[in-house]
């Protein structure tokens, strides 16, 4: 029996798993994917949002200002990247400046340090800035993260403190039964005394389970352009456009490796549908050259999607079923979503969990992780030494991105192990290149075959069916072929 069972392992879930993992409980995260992070948590903007657009009073608002502090300590305890470069909302027209003005005040009501800048402030800061801007709004508590690395790392240290993982597993059903829960996947069944629901746009379907649901999750899209590593100076902050009532605007920014992100639209779509299309990134192309100039769009290595759960209530829905408070609804966790998330488990844990479940502080909670070795970021000195104890450090698996072997090993011999060429990728950078894994998949197919004792016919690129390799071309042993 668990204490208490997670639906869905995105940040929403593994923040929460990792924060109960201090306690002395039995924690369940039930994940219908091959890997955690593998949804709307690692198709995002990953901006670290300060907190200046969300409406005053709102969970968003409050949550993203608390979650936002909490991101430098999180970062180094799960050893993320994250950089404070701050963001910079954009006018580009005269006419517009109340609405950056308007801006300004909510800021100052959510408690979020922000300037206004003029035209020659704002190009002192981002000299690639359009001619058509006319002012902005700078705010420096925003910044940017790894957010791939964030869930993996995030549930790794749940999991190095007692919380247990059950991936590629759906939950199908929940019923009550008495004082607990049968949670019934696709696989088994569990008995609970408390329920999270965090499965992101699935969660009205989770909730339905239990009662008839007030709420609608409506999903929306928002297509990307990646560009490769070209000029670490092009842009120094996160770029946005004025928010609109579909959300915070088209933005462009640096990732923490030093890509670039252009993007996202924001049109409502069916759930799990991840197409790009021209139309739509021809779109986001217009928007971000208004505000930016010279962006070498040649440089494409990828487009990519993401799905926003949004709620039909406007604001996250953070509260027990109207029925049952033993069952707890996170759901409707659109954009500032990743920002919140540690003050949204807090939240969560305090306000919901601690009412109805002693939670006893355990002696042992570690909230570092494990160290990862990050081969490329390593002085010439510390890479020799690495490779004496190690000969795996000395063999490049990525050329583009400089991935060891002793990297992909690493992240193989750990708690929420990659089971894809993807999860190796999100991991360990293996196929982020200018190639886009031309060279390397091949590489890392071999290794994931060998690590789980499988033919490389059953490795998968990400999603159940993304077979890389369909049949053999000759069969092993037959002399006629
Ligand atoms: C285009 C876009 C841009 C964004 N930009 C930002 C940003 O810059 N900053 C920011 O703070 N936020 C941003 N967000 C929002 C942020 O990404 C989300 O708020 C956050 O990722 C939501 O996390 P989640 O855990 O609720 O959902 P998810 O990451 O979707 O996780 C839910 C999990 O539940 C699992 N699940 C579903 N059904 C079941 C089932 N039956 N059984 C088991 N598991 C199940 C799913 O497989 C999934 O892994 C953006 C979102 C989008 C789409």
């Amino acid at each position: 029996m668990q204490d208490i069972i997670i639906v869905g392992g995105g940040i929403i879930g593994v923040m929460i798993a990792r924060k109960l993992s201090q306690y002395d409980l039995n924690v369940l995260l039930i994940e219908k994917e091959n890997d955690v992070g593998n949804v709307t948590s690692m198709a995002n903007s990953a901006i670290i949002h300060s907190g200046y657009d969300p409406i005053p009073g709102t969970l968003k608002a409050k949550l993203n200002v608390l979650g936002n502090k909490q991101f430098d300590l999180i970062c180094k305890q799960l050893d993320v990247d994250f950089k404070r470069i701050g963001t910079i909302t954009v006018c580009l027209d005269e006419n517009d400046v109340f609405k950056l003005e308007a801006l300004k005040n909510r800021a100052s009501e959510n408690n979020v340090e922000a300037f206004l800048l003029s035209k020659e402030e704002l190009l002192k800061l981002e000299p690639n800035l359009s001619d058509n801007v006319v002012k902005g709004l700078f705010c420096p508590s925003g910044g940017i993260i790894d957010p791939f690395n964030l869930c993996v790392h995030c549930m790794e240290n749940a999991c190095e403190n007692g919380v247990k993982l059950h991936l590629n597993e759906e939950v199908i059903n929940i019923s009550k039964d008495g004082e607990l829960f049968s949670v019934v996947t696709n696989k088994d069944s569990y008995k609970c005394k408390i329920v999270i629901n965090a499965a992101g746009y699935n969660a009205d379907k989770i909730a339905s389970f239990i009662e008839k649901i007030d709420f609608d999750i409506i999903p929306r899209k928002g297509e990307y352009f990646v560009l490769d590593h070209f000029d670490d100076s092009f842009l120094n902050h996160v770029i946005f456009t004025l928010p609109t009532n579909k959300g915070k605007g088209v933005l462009i920014s640096k990732t923490t490796s030093n890509n670039y992100i252009i993007g996202p639209s924001s049109e409502i779509c069916l759930k799990d549908d991840y197409s790009c299309d021209k139309l739509t990134l021809d779109s986001v192309k217009i928007s971000a050259s208004k505000m930016f100039k010279n962006i070498p769009f040649n440089q494409t290595i990828r487009t990519f999607a993401g799905i926003r759960a949004t709620p039909s209530t406007h604001d996250f829905i953070i509260e027990p079923a109207k029925s049952d408070k033993y069952f707890i609804n996170v759901a409707g966790i659109e954009s500032p979503g990743l920002v919140s998330s540690p003050a949204i488990a807090d939240y969560v844990i305090d306000n919901l969990i601690s009412p109805i479940l002693v939670l006893k502080k355990k002696k042992n909670y570690n909230p570092n992780v494990r160290k990862y070795v990050h081969f490329l970021k390593l002085s010439l000195d510390e890479q020799n030494e690495l490779i004496k104890k190690d000969k795996d450090f000395s063999k490049i698996i990525c050329n583009c991105e400089k991935v060891t072997l002793g990297e992909v090993k690493d992240v193989l011999n750990r708690y929420v192990k990659p089971q894809t060429i993807k999860a190796i990728k999100k991991r360990t950078r293996a196929g982020f290149g200018k190639c886009q894994s031309g060279f390397c998949q091949a590489n890392v197919l071999d290794i994931l075959a060998n690590y789980y004792h499988v033919s490389p016919l059953e490795i998968l690129y990400d999603k159940n069916g993304s077979n890389i390799i369909y049949s053999l071309t000759k069969n092993n042993g037959d002399k006629n072929d």
